[in-house]
């Protein structure tokens, strides 16, 4: 019989498969069985919409067969099979819709092999396993079948094949083992079985397969003997396509940790079915933990992808936000096209519809969750809620019309953490900033100096210990129209006329002083001034307009920003007793200011929770000033 050729694109995929060591190589399996599931699709519609061929839905079926001895693999469908004419376009050439831009990718790829994974290869995949390949299958409105052989490259054969039922049966023989891939396993049950439950469980119609059971033996009490039986190997209905009402807590958590490989169950299940123009149904989790790896740069995010129940994709990411990086799961639509590589995810218009949908739905539910399950909420905040600052943050504050309504922050006033609208509906009737104050920790905060005043006035602040946190309300700088502003930076415009005027006279009576002060520490700040912000404390560090003190420290631990530099003011609490020794002193001796003036920068930096520049010249002058207190 004469050999036909292969057209020549069809040629170079297939050498590509036969010589592949590629590693995924399992998932041939998964071709074929999506292949059968749609003929079998196509067969049903046939029969439900012609006269000519009926049947009923129970014998559409697949059935995997396994022969030790020949070493073949079979996968036998009673869908809707193929003409001869069918047979040498759709198996002589790459006649996958995909199939334009899968050779654009190869004819670019470096490494051809990883493209392999990428695409759903079809039908050629089966080289990826099998030295040769026979196909027979007989088309439903036909009386004759026909068989079409493969070895590969060089060609294929077709002939007619007499008494065949209608369908498709592909015959894989399997290649040798080698050292690098053990081509067998895939005549072994345990292999089958778990293959098909990882890609294909969700298949509508029955994947068959003879097992071996043990069964107690009837002649012999306590022995048990070895029988063979069928047994369906898929589920067949996804729980997500399940009637929710029938879907136990349990089932959501057996089935999220079994696939996401998590070990405690899920913080939240939302799961949902959308009709209409684009239709899908989603199934999607929020983790009770932190995953261990999520800040590594090799965490996979992004969710599964499925069209019609057949697995396409793992961690599609193009169909989540960035911000919503934390959410497991899957979603399936029947309105994705099976051949979806991960290239054209990222500019296929359905997917774009898909993950804009799915994002809407994230965010809805975690607004509910907010509104209904404050607890609840705030546990997942503090997992997952830094997410979403750095998504304000790194859209320049685009982002914050959708999110900025989901933060929360932990307020100084009864420890409770508050969204930015409670914070504003607690604003007093006079104040105009929403106030917020930076440190590694709320404890740490709650010592600053600055704080003090806006306390006093019964204001309250927003505690920041996120790195990110103040360049993100940088970021966003206003919410409803009221301006954040740090307590520790620039002028806190706290005081009425009065105070103001009071401390301008103070200002200028101690003109000479601050001016000493202010030489004192010339390489360290800016200015020395009478301070608005201070009630108790001695002295504070702020800094003017523009880079904070803690953007400063958060800056200076990161090699790219060597030097960054607040400018810094130190402020003096003209209420305190510091402030009148300070007068007397410059009174009597004015150049004893400056180790006064040392001391106190270096103890308002260690106040503020930031690191002094010499410690050991910081005690020697500590230990002066005593022994001169003591005289
Ligand atoms: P794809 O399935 O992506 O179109 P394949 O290379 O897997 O690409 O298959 C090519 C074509 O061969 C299919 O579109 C289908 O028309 C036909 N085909 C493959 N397997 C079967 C089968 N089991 N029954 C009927 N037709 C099949």
């Amino acid at each position: 019989m004469a050999k036909k050729q292969f057209k020549a694109e069809s040629k170079r995929l297939l050498g590509l498969m036969i010589n592949s060591i590629y590693t995924n190589n399992e998932i041939f399996l998964r071709e074929l069985i999506s292949n059968a599931s749609d003929a079998l699709d196509k067969r049903y519609y046939l029969s439900l919409t012609s006269q000519t061929d009926k049947v009923n839905k129970k014998d559409l079926t697949i059935e995997i067969i396994r022969n030790e001895v020949e070493r073949t693999l079979t996968i036998k469908d009673t869908g809707i099979g193929m003409t001869k004419e069918e047979m040498e376009n759709n198996l002589g050439t790459i006649a996958r819709s995909g199939s334009a831009d899968f050779k654009d990718q190869l004819e670019k790829a470096t490494n051809k092999i990883d493209i392999i994974g990428q695409f759903g290869v079809g039908f050629y995949s089966a080289f990826m396993v099998a030295k040769k390949v026979t196909v027979i299958s007989r088309h439903a409105n036909e009386d004759s079948a026909h068989e079409w052989v493969s070895s590969g490259e060089d060609g294929y054969t077709i002939r007619d094949i007499d008494n065949q039922p209608i369908g498709t049966t592909i015959i894989l023989e399997l290649k040798d083992d080698t050292k690098e891939e053990n081509y067998s396993k895939y005549l072994q049950e345990y292999t089958i079985r778990e293959l098909v439950q990882k890609y294909s469980d969700y298949v509508r119609y029955p994947i068959n397969m003879e097992v071996e059971k043990s069964i107690p033996d009837p002649t012999e009490e306590g022995k048990s003997i070895l029988t063979k039986e069928i047994e369906t190997l898929n589920s067949m209905i996804p729980l997500w396509k399940k009637n929710k009402n029938k879907i136990k807590k349990e089932d959501y958590d057996e089935f999220y940790k079994s696939k996401f490989s998590d070990w405690k169950e899920p913080q939240k299940v939302l799961h949902y079915s959308v009709e209409g123009n684009l239709a899908y149904t989603a199934l999607l989790f929020i983790p009770s933990e932190v995953p261990y790896n999520f800040y590594n740069t090799n965490y996979e995010s992004g969710i599964q992808l499925y069209s019609k129940g057949v697995f396409i994709l793992d961690n599609a990411k193009e169909l989540l936000p960035e911000r919503y990086r934390f959410i497991k799961g899957l979603v399936d639509s029947d309105d994705i096209s099976l051949n979806i590589s991960r290239e054209i995810l990222q500019q296929d218009r359905q997917v774009k519809a898909l993950a804009n949908s799915l994002s809407k739905k994230i965010h809805n539910a975690l607004v509910e969750m907010l509104e209904n399950e404050r607890e609840e909420y705030e546990k997942f905040f503090h997992n997952f809620g830094v997410n979403l600052k750095y998504d304000i943050y790194k859209s320049y504050g685009t982002s914050a019309s959708d999110l900025q309504d989901l933060l929360l922050f932990y307020v100084n006033k009864d420890g409770k953490y508050e969204t930015l609208k409670e914070y504003v509906a607690n604003m007093k009737e006079e104040q105009k900033d929403i106030y917020y104050a930076c440190g590694s920790t709320v404890e740490e905060i709650e010592q600053l100096p600055a704080l003090s005043k806006l306390k006093e006035k019964g204001y309250e602040i927003l505690y920041l210990t996120d790195a990110v946190d103040e360049f993100m309300l940088t970021m966003m700088n206003q919410y409803d129209g009221k301006p954040f502003r740090s307590v520790t930076k620039g002028d806190l415009d706290l005081e009425n006329e009065e105070e103001k005027k009071e401390r301008e006279k103070k200002t200028e009576k101690n003109k000479d002083l601050l001016e000493a002060m202010k030489e004192a520490l010339k390489d360290h700040v800016k200015e020395v001034r009478i301070s608005s912000r201070l009630t108790d404390d001695p002295v504070c560090i702020v800094a003017e307009e523009g880079m904070s003190l803690e953007m400063e420290r958060i800056l200076s631990n990161d090699p790219m920003n060597p030097g960054v530099k607040a400018s810094k003011i130190l402020e003096i609490n003209p209420n305190h007793e510091i402030f009148t020794t300070l007068q007397k002193k410059y009174k009597e001796n004015p150049s004893s200011i400056n180790d006064y003036a040392q001391v106190l920068y270096d103890l308002a930096l260690l106040i503020q929770g930031l690191p002094i520049d010499n410690p050991v010249e910081y005690a020697k002058k500590i230990t002066n000033l005593m022994v001169e207190a003591s005289k």
